[in-house]
Parts: structure tokens; C-alpha cells; sequence
């Protein structure tokens, strides 16, 4: 017997948590019931449906795609805009985003239907380093950059270390493109991070994803993650 949210976080439904949330709202039927108990416990004979569909039949998958600017990075979204959901048409499998990326970021996400994997990316505590370029207003002094490296305060706590790299200064237009290369993934952290040290963020894009780029990929475009990309991410 095992846990219902377990069961559907493994069978690839969803991560543990938003599984809950599937459960809670009244998606779920336990051989024909709708449960919405988060406690109930299910065997491998009970039949467990979400939306009516019965879980535990899917393959699981990865891709990885390059997000453009003006997509919002979830399953769904209220105001009709365009999702990250719209890239994959001829995907049957119940994917969803890794983690965000900000309407107006672009860049790489991962996308998947293995909750294991999702939680277990986005937990702080393993600490996947994300690198992301940013075009900013004004250009960083060297006492800047190094605020950014040791932490800058958001909401009263420090950001965990970061690397910094002043690719380019543009004094004429007064701005400049720098990369950032972080390991935590609070909200909008990155246009935090730079707007504490009053540099503002004009443009924004995640580059990497722990060893992941997005090499020979067009924005728009995405790749299935190989076998061994998969093993090394996890
Ligand atoms: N940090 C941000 O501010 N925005 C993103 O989309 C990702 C990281």
C-alpha cells in the first residue's frame, strides 16, 4: 500500500505536490470514487484515474525545450495565452514545465511527465546551477559584482553564492549584458538579485541547466533528452 499522491508523483502524473493539489480539487477516482482525502493509501490492484484517465500506463519522457519571450510556463492559463504546453501538440504523455521561467524570459526548460525527476530538480537542496544572461541597465561597478557574488538581500534573506561574468559594457546606451550563474530558484531571483544592486533587468535568458545548453536548438524548437542525460541529471 502506498501513499495516493506517491503513486501518482511515480506513475508520472505529476510531482508529489501538485499531485495534492489534483487530488484535493477532485480529479482523482479510486476504483470509481472520487477521492480527495490527501492520506488515502492505494495497492497496485486499486484502479487510480485522473480526469478519467487511468494512471501508470505512460512512458516516462524528457525534453528539453527553448522557451521563447511571451509564454508562460505552465500547463495552463487562465488569460489564454500562449503556454510552453502549445510546443508539444503531438505529445500524448501528461508533461509539464520543471520549474518556471518568467513570461518574458526566454531559455531553456525542461519539460517532462516524471514527478521523481521534477521534485528532485526544483528541491533546493540539490542545488542545480542555472546560468542565465541579462541585459541590464547601467553597467555593475566591480563592489556591485561582488555583492552579487556573495549574496544580496531579497525579502530580508540572502541569495546563496553566485558567479558572475560582465560579458559586455555599452556605456553609449548605458547598459550591459552580464551572465549569472545561480543555484537557487526563488521568484524572479534574477531580476531580484540585479534590481538590489540597481541594475535593473531589460531582457532575460536561462543559457543552461546544470551540463544542459541549447546548442543546435532555434528558439521554439525543442530535443528529447538522451538516456544518459537523464542518468547524469539525476
Ligand atoms: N529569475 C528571474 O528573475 N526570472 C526567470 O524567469 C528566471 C530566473
Amino acid at each position: 500500500m502506498e501513499r495516493l499522491q506517491k503513486l501518482m508523483a511515480r506513475s508520472g502524473v505529476a510531482s508529489r505536490r501538485k499531485s495534492e493539489t489534483i487530488i484535493q480539487t477532485g480529479r482523482v477516482k479510486v476504483n470509481g470514487k472520487v477521492v480527495t482525502e490527501l492520506g488515502t493509501k492505494v495497492s497496485v490492484s486499486d484502479e487510480v484515474m485522473v480526469d478519467n484517465v487511468p494512471i501508470g500506463k505512460e512512458e516516462l519522457v524528457y525534453y528539453l525545450l527553448y522557451k521563447p519571450r511571451g509564454v508562460i510556463s505552465s500547463v495552463k492559463d487562465e488569460k489564454k495565452r500562449k503556454t510552453v504546453m502549445d510546443f508539444f501538440p503531438e505529445i500524448k504523455e501528461r508533461i509539464y514545465p520543471v520549474g518556471r521561467l518568467d513570461y518574458d524570459t526566454s531559455g531553456l526548460i525542461l519539460m517532462t511527465n516524471d514527478g521523481d525527476f521534477d521534485n528532485y530538480l526544483t528541491h533546493p537542496k540539490y542545488e542545480v546551477n542555472k546560468t542565465y544572461v541579462a541585459k541590464i541597465e547601467g553597467i555593475p561597478t566591480n563592489e556591485e559584482l561582488k555583492q552579487l557574488r556573495v549574496g544580496v538581500k531579497l525579502k530580508g534573506v540572502k541569495t546563496a553564492k553566485a558567479k558572475t561574468n560582465l560579458i559586455e559594457q555599452n556605456p553609449k546606451n548605458n547598459t550591459s549584458v552580464i551572465q549569472l550563474t545561480i543555484h537557487e530558484g526563488r521568484n524572479h531571483e534574477v531580476k531580484n538579485m540585479l534590481a538590489a544592486v540597481n541594475h535593473p533587468v531589460k531582457k532575460l535568458k536561462r543559457e543552461s541547466y546544470a551540463f544542459l545548453n541549447l546548442r543546435g536548438l532555434k528558439v521554439g524548437e525543442w530535443r528529447p533528452l538522451k538516456k544518459y542525460e537523464v542518468d547524469k541529471l539525476l
